[in-house]
């Protein structure tokens, strides 16, 4: 069994969908342009239209680059004061670049952390995925009392 075909932790899901690689096998592109995820990964046939991200990956960058950004602008503005239109000059930019930037690696977790949980119409996949593992049987499963 190839190492992409064994089961996929759910922080492997996760990482494997934030670096926009399919979530089943790490390798296949998960999105086939900005934002807009693949119907089926290209490597190993996937379904990847099932998930359900919403605006919760726009929720999380929102979050994460709020919580480095301001504290920033904070810690500039107390100690030196610059001008306004060269605080907009330098913070507009570097919040809107890495806001794009963190979009789609967390979108790509989202539906990671969806399709190893089996969410939405990811369920089938996990059964299917599930299936091998519980109903490999063993010689001692069949060895009589
Ligand atoms: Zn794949």
């Amino acid at each position: 069994m190839r190492a992409s075909q064994q089961s996929v932790s759910l922080a492997q899901g996760m990482w494997r969908g934030f670096r926009m690689r399919c979530p089943r096998c790490g390798q296949g592109a998960l999105f086939r342009r900005f934002l807009k995820v693949a119907d089926h990964c290209p490597n190993c046939d996937e379904e990847l239209f099932h998930h359900c991200a919403d605006d919760f990956p726009a929720y999380l960058v929102i979050a994460a680059v709020g919580h480095v950004i301001v504290p920033a602008i904070l810690v500039v503005e107390t100690a030196y004061a610059p001008a306004l239109w060269l605080q907009l000059f330098i913070w507009l930019p570097i919040t809107t670049l890495s806001a794009l930037a963190l979009l789609q690696p967390t979108k790509g977790a989202i539906v990671g952390l969806q399709w190893q949980l089996g969410m939405h119409g990811f369920d089938a996949s996990k059964r299917r995925r599930l299936v091998p593992s519980q109903s490999r049987i063993s010689c001692d499963d069949l060895a009589v009392g």
